[in-house]
């Protein structure tokens, strides 16, 4: 007998049998460059935490304290009554971290971009878009009713054809695109992004969860472009490098209010809980306090690079901490990936759907808190390991 709910396992078989199944492991431990994962301690070359700050003091004594003065929970939806004085502190923090007039916290980064692209554009509007978008961005453009146009990545020449042919046929534009993208590691054009928006007035939208913390001295990709008051929109996470969960969007005082009053994930969802808030905010304090995390960071990143490089690997177009090791084949990615752990080093593999046939590959993350030994041991693993499946000579 067929049952209605047959399909859930079904499906999950199915991903089985083409090993596009997620394997969950288990963190037993704060998320750190050595951490405990289903029983064994291992080097993570994962981490989106890049500065460790989900482990600072400061980080850490913020959220205590504002379960303390202001308990668990924020009891509301943002618009209603789950505004705190904690909430303002830290979208006035955003503001001076951004250097934008105003700023909104949000719930997460994907719920920053769910919210407010379907707000921004709709019938008669066209939103045109990286081919290699984050998930999150691709979502809400998927709730507009506006048109799509995708330019192949990073490629100013189709960008700027697209918003030509764009000319007197929309009543709005938005321009959107990662800063940095997650899977090779490559920042986006922000500065001929930026040109072609005020030549054609079109709105410009950066979703900046990779480079926060980590360009432009931990500012970000505006920063890292000196484009600071030249840039429509400003999105991004707080689950990165800021170490804790949260979203933002940062720009005009006018755009805060808009962003506030009509995006749902805002207006329909609970408000981030106080220790959360708390934390973020320390987090931006700590970051332009204490230069020396992103200096350690970038640090880590050219030797990692350089060494994987000398060894005979490919990291791509990697310009950033995200630094993958180009293999190819799925099939030699995922056993790497396996063998790495064996020896005590999590690197994740990346395959089709994720990016392309034919581009598998190891994504590794530095992080400030590795040392140069854990670097070394990682290297030799690497070399090792590679040299086994053929995959250098
Ligand atoms: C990780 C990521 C997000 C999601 O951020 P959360 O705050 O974890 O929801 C959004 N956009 C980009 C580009 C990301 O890399």
């Amino acid at each position: 007998m067929v049952h209605y709910l047959d399909f859930l396992k079904n499906e999950i078989d199915e991903l089985k049998a083409k090993s596009l199944d997620w394997k969950i492991r288990e963190l037993q431990g704060p998320s750190m460059p050595h951490a405990r994962v289903d029983g064994k301690e291992v080097l993570m070359l994962c981490l989106n935490n890049y500065l460790n700050l989900s482990n600072h003091p400061k980080v850490k004594k913020a959220a205590i304290q504002a379960v303390k003065s202001h308990g668990a929970g924020s009891g509301a939806v943002p618009a209603i009554a789950g505004t705190m004085d904690l909430h303002i502190a830290l979208q006035k923090k955003i503001a001076q971290f951004k250097g934008t007039e105003d700023a909104l916290n949000t719930q997460t980064g994907f719920a920053a971009n769910a919210g407010l692209i379907p707000q921004l554009v709709g019938e008669g509007d066209l939103i045109i878009s990286d081919e290699l978008n984050h998930g999150s961005i691709i979502d809400g453009v998927r709730l507009t009713k506006a048109e799509r146009k995708v330019y192949a990545h990073k490629n100013m020449d189709e960008l700027k054809k697209l918003l030509e042919e764009a000319q007197g046929k929309f009543r709005r534009i938005l321009v959107i695109t990662d800063g940095v993208f997650s899977m090779d590691g490559d920042i986006a054009p922000l500065d001929k992004i930026s040109q072609l928006c005020r030549e054609f007035s079109a709105i410009s939208y950066v979703d900046d969860a990779h480079g926060d913390g980590v360009l432009g001295e931990g500012r970000g990709a505006i920063h890292h472009f000196n484009l600071e008051g030249k840039w429509d929109i400003e999105v991004g996470t707080f689950s990165k490098a800021f170490g804790v969960v949260g979203g933002y969007v940062a720009g005009s005082k006018a755009l805060k209010e808009f962003a506030y009053n009509k995006s749902r994930t805002w207006l329909l969802s609970g408000s981030m809980p106080p220790a959360t808030v708390a934390a973020c905010t320390a987090s931006l304090d700590v970051i332009m306090t204490e230069p020396k995390h992103v200096q350690k960071l970038w640090k880590n990143t050219v030797y990692w690079k350089k060494h994987l490089q000398k060894i005979g690997f490919n990291t791509g177009v990697s310009e950033t901490p995200i630094v993958p090791v180009m293999l190819g084949d799925s099939a030699i990615a995922q056993k790497f990936a396996a063998r790495l752990l064996e020896e005590g080093v999590f690197a994740i593999p990346i395959f089709f759907p994720m990016v392309g046939q034919g581009k598998a590959r190891l994504r590794t993350q530095m992080n400030s808190a590795l040392k140069k030994e854990d670097l070394d041991v990682a290297l030799e693993k690497f070399e090792k390991i590679g040299k086994e499946l053929g995959a250098i000579k």
